[in-house]
């Protein structure tokens, strides 16, 4: 049977949507270039996927295995991309412009950008878990989403600014310890809490409440997620047992936090688009064609009129370029320290956009000096990690990869531009997920 053949009966298959509980029929992927980001190896290996995993990694096709096959002769095999801090409520844009998005709209803008996971650190708690819940035993066609609910945060404090979207607020620690608990109910993947100094005129929740939250949601086995502002914050998060880190502070890095970062095991999102990357995709609003997929006429041309930029649009420009090169650096020294880097966008701010700034990301991790081989494993494996999850290509990994026509090593963009996406067993060509327009 010819590839194209193959490729048709293969999406006749799989068209339209699993339903829930359905899993993927038996598929043998073959003779792919496997880029493993746990070894940092490429080898030529055939995958015999049963119920949404990788159940077998070998040379050759197995013996008397007679289900569905598809050649990848001469195609990259990676872990499909995972961006671990998202809003899943739409993409913002200069002068408060908004595409907005439903959860399952991001999930679906996320997936034709290759992301196949994502995280997100705060929403409308009953509105993301509910959706988190209605997704989680099938795939409702987009990115499987986690996520953490609300971010715990202080009366007043950074988390609270937003019309129409509640949180939990925490002001002793006996309040969080009952509000960790409370939520715990409803199983989120992690705890978000808000623990930020940065501005004066913001408060954040005391120390010893922030304490009471970390050890609340370890003693629940729930992984927590600290939004920090300075690095006081982050060396009081990490004494505190923080699972991750998120957000770069501005000054330069102490070597003291660093030497605390890098022995405490705990996982780093810098989230370095949210943080720097407002003017270069406002370039790419003119020019990309995965970004006109995404994205209406009003939000591209409210990146494009720079004229009509208001007050905070110019003050957060300015903000981007004065914190660039510290930010960068501060990054390269804990990732150099051998800190677990994993990405995230903070999606959801102006200046990112669900899905593609994942990519922006990736280049951004580079240019703060990861490797080729570091930036797959942020986004992939590692991520995994962080949410106790097999995200990879070896025997009990999720079989969730992306099949690319050239190396993600020496050629990023491939993908971005991705062949097919397999999805947990079930196989997609790229301009099948292309999502509506917005
Ligand atoms: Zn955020």
């Amino acid at each position: 049977m010819s590839y194209r053949k193959l490729v048709l009966l293969l999406l006749a298959w799989v068209c339209g949507l699993p339903s829930p509980a359905q899993t993927a029929p038996p598929l043998l992927l073959t003779h792919a270039l496997v880029v493993n980001p746990r070894t940092q190896q490429v080898q030529r290996r055939c995958l015999l996927v049963r119920e949404g995993r990788v159940q077998r990694v070998a040379r050759r096709p197995p013996a008397g295995y007679h289900g569905q096959r598809l050649s990848l002769a001469g195609c990259y095999l990676v872990p499909t991309l995972s961006d671990l801090h998202v809003h899943a409520l739409g993409n913002y844009g200069p002068n408060d412009y908004l595409d907005g998005l439903t959860p399952a709209q991001v999930a679906r803008h996320q997936l034709y950008c290759g992301v196949g996971h994502v995280l997100d650190l705060f929403n409308d708690e009953a509105r993301i878990l509910a959706w988190r819940d209605q997704q989680r035993p099938g795939l409702a066609g987009g990115a499987v989403v986690y996520c953490a609910g609300p971010a715990l945060t202080c009366t007043g404090g950074h988390g609270t600014e937003y019309p129409g979207l509640a949180t939990r607020l925490v002001n002793t620690p006996a309040e969080a310890r009952a509000q960790v608990t409370a939520l715990a109910a409803r199983r989120p993947d992690v705890v978000k809490v808000v623990y930020d100094h940065a501005v004066p005129t913001v408060p954040t929740m005391s120390r010893a409440t922030m304490v009471a939250c970390l050890a609340t949601a370890r003693s629940l086995g729930i992984p927590t997620v600290v939004h920090v502002g300075t690095w006081a914050d982050v060396a009081e998060a990490l004494q505190a047992g923080a699972t991750a880190i998120t957000h770069v502070p501005l000054a330069p890095l102490p070597p003291a936090v660093a030497e605390l970062f890098a022995q405490s095991g705990a996982y780093f999102i810098p989230a370095l688009t949210a943080q720097l990357d407002f003017a270069d995709l406002a370039t790419d609003m003119a020019q990309d064609s995965t970004v006109r997929a995404l994205t209406s006429p009003g939000l591209r041309q409210a990146y494009r009129d720079t004229a009509r930029y208001d007050r905070s649009t110019r003050w957060l420009l300015r903000w981007q370029r004065g914190q660039r090169a510290t930010v960068l650096r501060n990054v390269q020294l804990l990732s150099e320290r051998g800190v677990p880097i994993v990405a995230g966008t903070d999606a959801g701010n102006s200046g990112t956009l669900h899905g593609y700034s994942l990519h922006r990301e990736l280049a951004l991790l580079r240019l703060a000096g990861l490797s080729a081989w570091q930036v797959l494993a942020a986004s992939s494996t590692c991520a995994g990690q962080l949410l106790h999850q097999h995200w990879g290509v070896e025997v009990g990994d999720e079989a969730s990869f992306l099949v690319l026509r050239q190396s993600p090593l020496t050629n990023p963009a491939a993908l971005l531009h991705f062949r097919l996406l397999v999805q947990q067993g079930y196989v997609h060509e790229r301009a099948s997920l292309q999502p509506g327009r917005p």
